[in-house]
């Protein structure tokens, strides 16, 4: 066997190169069913729950390895590691059987793209797409076969760090962010060298962590949890993702990790999925101090028993499968149950035919294709939410500009969170790719002011003031610094940290033309700065090409395109606020809000003729959900509907014609979105059901259409029956959940 192992490896590195992407080594399901077999035969217990093991970096781990105790390994990103410890695997094992090797593979591996949240502001499936499989070969070159990812949470709530990992609010858009990723990381053949193995996280409902607090309690009613959290990893199962990861958090009361209904009700029974599940780092021994398990014994009786297959950092399984198998607790279907969706996983990626790696076969890494990519991907995610004056684009015959602010030159900022394996070296600051644009043509006045995006001396302020006196126009590169976002980094106040907002205001005085541009991890309140500036250019975390598409953008090389996968709001007091809530009894309404300043002193008390909003915020956001500026304007007009009434399983064609009325080539997000008037469960104001992203020239209109069945209709009544009702539907052709051509249709049985 082990010879037949090391001839296939011979094999594949002949075949890998250019005509890489043609090769496979795919084994039909039947066949892999039955190695499985084969393997299972020949295990002994021990060797089982080393499949069900994963540990920490490949150092140190020979001697576990060779005796098979450990089935994945985390954290390993170097080439010759990782071979090392694949050779011990597959020569010196017992049975041969391959080390998984798993990475946190995000936005990007050494090619960093936007953050998440940015990538879905580019509502560009294909591109994401695109860009996960650029970062999949990167991985699989260095002997990556796995990533964490996509995260697909559902997150309303921008104090969450985790906020900048997901796609935003909505469960449409993050399913197709999602399910474009898993594609883009696995190809439909996962056996080709350079398939990386997806993993749908956090199962389920992470991102409803309450008050934005990170690993914190959820209560996801069961309609909802269909209805929005599960959608993406549903739709992710449906397009084959390999293996999928429970939450740290609990949910109305059970940690995700010990959570029979999801994990096993849901996702194998309803679902049938083939894949495995890992558990978060420890979130198995975390059970213990959510107060639902006693003690590591019970930690891992109740995550089998939910259907965790792999342990990842802590060692219940290892400690106690043998002592909850002798008590009869468990049973050896079940372990081995858990085995063979993990040994099928590795058969799918022809682990065993093709354990190491050669990056020498594989192109190279952040080459300028990628980066290329990484490019375009910043361009299409960046948001402009104002443009006052026309002040961007900006003319190329500008001659002094002020770049102010820490984010202006900083190449390990603009990556953001979860960039472990970047070199910074690569990265292009706006400052560089400004003075690259400019040339001898214009004078760049480079002022930092603010070491980092937190310092609150304002002794550097003379010179930025002098700086911006001296030009004709201000950049700002302000936000957050990239671990201020993320993982366990949630913040309760989510404005521009420091003295940020108070070097706007100096500048603001000055009076010359401002524009800023925010690198953030989440939504940041700058309600209060907006008036002070000119023009926003929102770019999240734009990740090693953040520069030279800031440049393009503020140069008009492209017109601005991205628009706003989350609501951005006024104040933290209004979280959560998105744009698909219930409507209520007293739903907001413009003429009934007064302001708390406009309120009379001691008037007499009354809740009539006042609805559901807040005295000092009132009810709208700052910028609705799928919203952004372009250098052109789009018309929207002539909304049609191919019936009036559609019939309970029949299709109906929805289209309106958008036009390019400025003088700029631009790309228009165009959003399809439909609210059901009643329902058995009340329905969300408006739900995103479809949007495309067209290129228009100036003058040119094009029709767009949108079709739907009445499935896509459908939603979960009381009795959690998925149904679609007859009945009426509001529909909206927008450019955002807040505007819009509206029609609408009824449903007939
Ligand atoms: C995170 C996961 C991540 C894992 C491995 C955990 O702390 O929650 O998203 O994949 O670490 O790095």
């Amino acid at each position: 066997m082990m010879q037949n192992i090391l001839t296939f490896t011979v094999t594949i590195f002949i075949l890998l190169g250019p005509e890489m992407s043609l090769y496979s080594q795919s084994m039909s399901a039947q066949e892999i069913e039955l190695r499985i077999d084969q393997l299972i035969e020949k295990m002994t217990i021990d060797d089982k729950i080393g499949q069900m093991n994963q540990r920490n970096g490949a150092d140190g781990r020979e001697d576990a390895v060779r005796k098979g105790l450990i089935g994945s390994i985390l954290n390993e990103a170097d080439t010759d590691k990782i071979n090392a410890i694949q050779r011990i695997a597959v020569e010196e094992s017992r049975l041969g059987i391959p080390v998984l090797i798993g990475r946190d593979v995000i936005h990007g591996f050494r090619t960093i793209f936007p953050i998440p949240l940015g990538l879905a502001a580019t509502w560009n499936p294909e591109l994401v797409k695109k860009g996960a499989r650029i970062s999949a070969v990167e991985a699989a070159s260095v002997g990556i076969r796995w990533t964490f990812g996509p995260m697909m949470d559902v997150s309303r709530d921008a104090r969450w760090g985790r906020i900048a990992e997901s796609f935003g609010e909505d469960h449409y858009l993050t399913s197709e962010m999602s399910v474009a990723m898993v594609q883009g990381f696995q190809t439909d053949d996962l056996s080709r060298p350079d398939a990386i193995a997806a993993c749908a996280k956090h199962y389920v409902g992470y991102g409803a962590a309450e008050g934005g607090r990170d690993y914190n309690t959820t209560y996801i009613p069961e309609g909802l949890m269909r209805e929005v959290y599960l959608k993406p990893f549903q739709a992710s199962v449906n397009a084959g993702v390999a293996t999928i990861m429970s939450g740290f958090h609990e949910i109305n009361g059970i940690p995700a990790t010990g959570n029979t209904f999801l994990l096993k009700n849901v996702l194998r029974d309803e679902w049938n999925f083939d894949g495995f599940v890992v558990s978060d780092w420890a979130s198995i021994t975390e059970m213990i101090p959510h107060g639902f398990c006693a003690d590591e014994k019970d930690a891992a009786l109740k995550a089998i028993n939910a259907g965790v297959d792999m342990e990842m950092a802590s060692d219940a399984y290892q400690k106690f499968i043998k002592q909850l198998l002798a008590e009869n607790k468990i049973t050896m279907d079940m372990i081995d149950a858990s085995v063979r969706s993990i040994l099928r996983v590795k058969f799918k990626l022809a682990l065993f035919e093709n354990p190491y790696t050669d990056p020498s076969k594989f192109p190279a890494i952040a080459n300028p294709e990628n980066l290329e990519c990484a490019r375009e991907s910043a361009v299409q995610s960046i948001v402009m939410l104002k443009n006052d004056k026309q002040v961007l684009p900006l003319s190329k015959d500008v001659k002094r500009i002020a770049v102010i602010g820490p984010l202006a030159d900083d190449p390990f900022e603009q990556l953001g969170t979860w960039s472990f394996d970047k070199n910074i070296d690569d990265t292009q600051t706006p400052l560089q790719a400004l003075r690259e644009f400019i040339g001898e043509t214009a004078k760049i006045d480079y002022v930092k002011t603010l070491e980092t995006s937190r310092t609150k001396s304002t002794d550097e302020f003379g010179k930025a003031i002098e700086a911006v006196k001296n030009s004709d126009v201000a950049l700002l590169f302000l936000g957050e610094e990239a671990i201020l976002s993320g993982e366990a980094h949630c913040r309760a106040e989510i404005n521009l940290p420091g003295a940020q907002e108070q070097l706007i205001e100096e500048i603001h005085k000055i009076g010359k033309p401002t524009v800023l541009v925010v690198m953030a991890g989440r939504p940041l309140t700058i309600g209060s700065v907006l008036d002070k500036v000119d023009a926003v250019l929102y770019a999240f975390h734009p990740g090693t090409m953040g520069g030279p598409a800031i440049v393009d953008l503020l140069f008009g090389i492209e017109s601005p395109s991205g628009k706003l996968p989350v609501t951005f709001p006024k104040m933290v007091g209004q979280i959560p606020i998105y744009y698909n809530h219930k409507n209520t009894g007293r739903p907001p309404r413009a003429d009934s809000w007064v302001h708390i300043d406009n309120i009379p002193v001691r008037v007499w008390q009354t809740s009539l003729g006042n609805e559901s909003h807040y005295l000092d915020a009132g009810y709208t956001p700052l910028f609705p959900f799928g919203f952004g500026l372009s250098y052109t304007q789009f018309k929207y007009s002539n909304l049609k509907l191919s019936s009036k009434k559609i019939k309970l399983g029949d299709k109906i064609t929805i289209s309106a014609t958008i036009k390019n009325a400025g003088d700029v080539e631009a790309d228009e997000i165009v959003q399809l979105y439909i609210r059901d008037l009643v329902g058995d469960r009340t329905r969300p104001v408006k739900e995103l059901k479809g949007f495309q992203r067209i290129r228009l020239q100036p003058g040119e209109e094009k029709s767009v259409a949108f079709e739907i069945s009445t499935d896509d209709l459908s939603f979960y009544n009381q009795k959690m029956e998925l149904v679609t009702e007859p009945g009426l539907f509001h529909v909206w052709i927008a450019g955002d959940s807040d505007s819009g051509l509206r029609g609408e249709f009824e449903v007939v049985e």
